[in-house]
């Protein structure tokens, strides 16, 4: 088929939208594929809709590929089930909630976990009817806190759920890897590298679960790499384990010293340093040796704050994605200055272990990071303005009400496999696979009879793709400096076919014999024949618009020749006018 630039829908722009931070969403608006509507909203056009278009059919082929079956929901849904399973409370701000004209509340999906479990429920009873894999390719809507990056984080968005529904645990195993084997084959399929990693289940509840992520300096999910073994997780997945206790019979006792003016680790680590009386055998004072205590506040979905203490060394801090991760689906607050003046016990830069604890006049549930092991002694506030604690031992001078893994991951951390080092790196979650088990199956009732006329709890996974992210996701990582350059497999067009002479001389007839000869043998084409456009500004638009190739009708007519340029190999070749359509068809079989 030909597309004629004259006519298509389209507008390219010549400056970065104001707003766009990342190469994918600028080039998506100058381009003209997208056009921003709403915050986190995003209206597709014709371009922008054949590249959606296909993403979706590589998806769906997949999909029915290991024997998915598509169905479709309503995005509008009812409040009942997702009580039920309890996430019209815990998606807490995060889901849209509407009422219908009688005052019923309604909700627009961010995922369809209940409508799928109802839905088997009504229709199957039987074991022998399992396993069964339904899809669907569905709007999404979530309230994110922080849409940002164009398609990448939107609040309305294109997904593919699927679900898997098991008699067992053999079972869903066998699911889930079929699952995980179609996301291999579609994220190649749409030229996207992809790294598995270990992921967290967060507000879907269940055990097993990993992500599939882009490699991305503008993603916004960092994961670790072990650089020897096959370790792979997302950094709010890591888990460093448990680590060996130390003695402590030779510490010396915990004394409260003077520190004034130290609010902060490195004045405190200064000071340490300038003293003679601390001096000691182990060297020199660092923040390794001073435990911090970070106070926040837990939202939980309901409304309700309580506070929390995480002690960790004094040479990290806490990752507050790791954090929220750790304690979803409550989310974290600052602890702001209002939560300091309600608590005068609490010595602000000054605050240990004695203050805190659900045990202690604050009662303020206080976690230690791992590293905090028992027997390590520590230099920590002594909960009075300008005075610190030297020597307080974990286990024989304080103790706390539990473990929290939350401190950051940094370059170079040993790896909890192995013990080699990890290397830290950003991507974009692309796709995500969980073992749900029978957490949903449990609240919604759905059983079937096994073979022995027994009712059975049937266990699940949930299997997720970003359509909509996946078409920024690939021009980020399908861009050079002049524009996009998008695959073979999801390009709107295969070729872009340029006339770039002047009017009534032979390069417009020369471009149209092309573009037809090269429609009929099935190709898109999208020819560039709009009238009072300079070739300059249809050089720059053929580059910016991202074909996979483009061909120029241009001076070269006269000596018989038309310019080929492959965007995806990155060549310029000059060709004899009868050979070029055999070329361009033959790049694309
Ligand atoms: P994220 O951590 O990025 O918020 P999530 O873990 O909440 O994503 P899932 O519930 O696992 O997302 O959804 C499945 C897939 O849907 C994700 O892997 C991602 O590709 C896509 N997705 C999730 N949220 C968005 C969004 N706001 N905009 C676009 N795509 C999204
Ligand atoms: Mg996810």
């Amino acid at each position: 088929m030909i597309h004629r630039l004259s006519t298509l829908f389209v507008r390219t722009l010549r400056d970065d939208p104001a707003e766009a931070e990342v190469p994918s969403h600028r080039l998506l608006v100058r381009a003209g594929y997208i056009r921003r509507a709403a915050p986190g909203g995003y209206t597709w056009l014709p371009l922008g809709m054949r590249v959606l278009q296909r993403v979706e059919q590589i998806v769906r082929e997949e999909m029915d590929a290991i024997g998915a079956q598509e169905v479709h929901f309503p995005a509008l849904l009812p409040r009942e089930p997702y009580d039920a399973s309890g996430r019209w409370t815990d998606y807490g701000p995060n889901l849209f909630r509407l009422q219908d004209r009688r005052g019923a509340d309604y909700l627009l999906g961010p995922t369809h976990e209940e409508m799928f479990t109802l839905l088997v429920k009504d229709l199957y009873s039987s074991y022998k009817d399992l396993p069964v894999w339904l899809y669907q390719i569905q709007t999404k809507y979530r309230d994110e806190a922080r849409p940002r990056a164009g398609l990448l984080r939107g609040r309305e968005f294109v997904m593919k759920d699927s679900y898997s529904f098991d008699l067992d645990d053999d079972g869903l195993q066998r699911s889930y890897d079929a699952h995980r084997a179609a996301y291999v084959k579609i994220f190649e399929r749409l030229g996207l590298d992809v790294v598995i990693v270990k992921a967290m289940s967060g507000a879907m509840g269940g055990s097993a679960s990993e992500e599939f992520l882009s490699p991305c300096a503008s993603g916004e999910d960092t994961f670790v790499r072990c650089t020897s073994c096959d370790y792979r997780a997302n950094t709010e997945a890591v888990r460093i384990g448990s680590l060996a206790d130390v003695d402590a019979s030779t510490t010396s006792a915990a004394r409260v010293v003077d520190t004034p003016n130290t609010p902060t680790i490195q004045t405190l680590v200064d000071m340490l340093n300038g003293r003679d009386d601390l001096r000691r055998d182990a060297g020199a004072w660092s923040a390794a040796d001073t435990l911090k205590n970070v106070l926040v506040m837990l939202r939980e979905p309901d409304g309700t704050r309580t506070p929390l203490a995480i002690g960790v060394p004094g040479d990290r801090d806490v990752d507050m994605k790791r954090l929220e991760a750790a304690v979803a689906p409550a989310e974290v607050d600052a602890f702001d200055d209002a939560d300091f003046a309600a608590r005068p016990n609490l010595v602000k830069g000054y605050i240990g272990p004695d203050a805190l604890g659900e045990k202690t006049s604050s009662g303020i549930r206080y976690l230690l990071d791992p590293r905090v092991v028992l027997g390590s002694a520590w230099v920590t506030g002594a909960n009075t303005p300008g005075r610190h604690v030297v020597d307080l031992v974990h286990g024989r001078d304080f103790t706390a009400d539990g473990v929290i893994d939350v401190a950051d991951v940094r370059d170079t951390d040993p790896c909890p496999n192995c013990g080699s080092h990890l290397r830290i790196e950003r991507g974009i979650e692309m796709g995500h696979v969980f073992q749900l088990g029978r957490k949903y199956a449990d609240v919604l009732g759905l059983q079937v009879l096994d073979e022995k006329g027994k009712q059975r709890v049937v266990t699940m996974g949930s299997y997720g793709v970003g359509v909509s992210r996946a078409v920024a996701a690939i021009a980020e990582s399908h861009h050079d400096q002049l524009g996009l350059r998008w695959p073979r497999s999801v390009a709107p067009m295969d070729v872009h076919v340029v006339i770039a002479g002047k009017p009534g001389d032979d390069t417009g007839p020369a471009a149209e014999a092309l573009a037809a000869e090269l429609s009929n043998a099935g190709l898109h084409v999208l020819l560039d024949d709009r009238d009072g456009v300079s070739p300059g500004v249809r050089f720059k638009d053929a580059e910016l618009l991202g074909m996979p190739m483009i061909v120029i009708a241009g001076r070269g007519i006269a000596k018989g020749v038309m310019e080929v340029r492959d965007r995806i190999a990155g060549t310029t070749t000059e060709l004899p006018i009868h050979d070029v359509a055999a070329h361009v068809i033959a790049a694309n079989a």
